[in-house]
């Protein structure tokens, strides 16, 4: 099914990104790994993808704001493995202020890695795809592709540019065996935001659990994180053949807070 096929996850040396590498991996996929960083540990989490999954898995550098560098990531990984299969679009960056002092190079880098980077790589691997009569897209999302929050106004107009982008796309590519889709995380237990956990226990003068529940969950509904391994999982499914009819739509894995 997904064996000896060919992934791309962008930003995937950490958090969501790396986690989906490593589901794909297990199902026998090989992997590009991706970011802009190109460090000695990019190259040995793509060594050790490979080698824990008997899989071939390379780490390809390439800032997802530069469109030509995104294009570049697709015909690279194409060279290197003959085509690509998957596509997952995951990499992305937060700025919080309000809207009136929200810096506009925030802006612009926040619309361009999380919504503009994944209209190039699409339309990059979309040609492979198309010619192999079967392909997948995941775009990693947010619940906030979904409903808004203060204080967010270019992640949450990102975010819904992607939910608008993957339905787009989905129509397009209905009749080729290929599907695109998003995935809308709530708030999941990154390294990133485990590391915000001690100072908001400071700040609120709570205990973990306290803060965690009151706090950094206030609008998650179960009260507890999304895990990376569940955002994995159904990265997964929605490559599956059993998800060969789930097109255009977007999964929420968010605890039920889209529901509210
Ligand atoms: P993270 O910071 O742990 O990982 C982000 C990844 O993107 C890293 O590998 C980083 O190197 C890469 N990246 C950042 N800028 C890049 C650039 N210019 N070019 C190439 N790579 C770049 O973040 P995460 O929490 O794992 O988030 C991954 C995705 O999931 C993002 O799109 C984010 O918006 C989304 N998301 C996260 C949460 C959450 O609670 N963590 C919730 C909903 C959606």
């Amino acid at each position: 099914m997904t064996a000896k096929k060919t992934a791309i996850v962008t930003g995937s040396t950490s958090g969501i990104g790396l986690a989906i590498a490593n589901a794909l991996a297990a199902e026998g996929c090989n992997i590009v790994v991706n970011s802009f960083s190109n460090r000695t540990e990019d190259h040995e989490i793509a060594e050790k993808i490979a080698s824990d999954h008997k899989v071939k898995a390379i780490y390809i550098e390439a800032d997802m704001s530069d469109p030509g560098a995104c294009r570049a990531l697709v015909a690279k990984a194409a060279e290197n493995f003959g085509s690509v299969d998957i596509l997952v679009n995951n990499a992305g960056i937060q700025h919080v202020a309000a809207i009136e002092d929200f810096p506009i190079e925030k802006w612009d880098s926040i619309i361009a890695i999380n919504l503009s980077s994944s209209f190039h790589t699409i339309a990059a691997a979309i040609p492979f795809m198309k010619e192999q009569g079967w392909g997948r897209i995941v775009n990693i999302a947010s619940v906030h592709g979904l409903v808004a929050s203060p204080f967010k106004s270019a992640y949450v107009s990102a975010k819904h540019g992607i939910v608008g982008l993957t339905k787009t796309v989905a129509l397009e590519v209905a009749t080729f065996g290929i599907t695109c889709n998003a995935i809308c995380p709530g708030y999941v237990l990154t390294p990133l935001v485990e590391a915000q956990i001690p100072d908001q226990m400071k700040v609120h003068k709570m205990d973990r659990e306290t803060v965690v529940r009151e706090v950094m969950l206030e609008k998650q509904p179960t009260k507890e994180f999304v895990t990376v391994g569940q955002i994995g999982a159904a990265t997964v499914f929605l490559c599956s053949d059993a998800a060969a009819q789930i097109n255009g739509t977007q999964l929420s894995i968010d605890g039920g807070w889209a529901a509210g």
